[in-house]
């Protein structure tokens, strides 16, 4: 199925539209329906050090309970606690939305080591060269700040 809309977390989520692929098994119980199994799709973000692309494979595994209208447990239960069936239908999308939120980590990283960005020139850590530091400006460097400066 096409991913919802706002599926995932303000760094890292899957980008609406993109495939996700539900492998569930349903079973009767006697006061409704278990769904359990995986959802995989793919995950796109920015790391929350470095700001690069992060792209990842979102692989969680769901399990959710739907209750029989009338049941004892739609009768004792909070709509919000245990999901009903619609007549036929199960609406799926909250207990994924849920699966898919509770698996990601709002401080996403490209890598654990990643070193972030110069809090000076913004350029990320791993790309510049050992010992990089601002104290004494080579003269390119500055020329370059500058023309970045009055571009902005
Ligand atoms: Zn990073
Ligand atoms: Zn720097």
């Amino acid at each position: 199925m096409p991913a919802p809309k706002d599926l995932g977390l303000e760094l890292i989520g899957v980008p609406q539209g993109a495939e996700l692929d539900l492998q569930l098994r349903m079973e009767s119980v006697s006061e409704g329906v278990l769904v359990s199994g995986t959802v995989t799709g793919p995950l796109v973000g920015e790391c929350g050090r470095c700001l690069r692309p992060i792209s990842d494979t979102l692989d969680v595994p769901l399990q959710e309970f739907y209750a029989y209208e009338h049941s004892t447990t739609d009768e004792t239960t909070d709509e919000d606690e245990v999901g009903r069936l619609q007549g036929d239908l199960i609406d799926l999308e909250p207990a994924l939305r849920d699966a898919v939120v509770l698996s990601l980590t709002a401080n996403p990283v490209c890598r654990e080591d990643c070193l972030g960005l110069c809090p000076d020139c913004g350029v990320p850590l791993d790309e510049l060269p050992a010992g990089h530091t601002h104290e004494q400006i080579d003269p390119r460097w500055a020329a370059l700040s500058q023309i970045k400066t009055s571009e902005e």
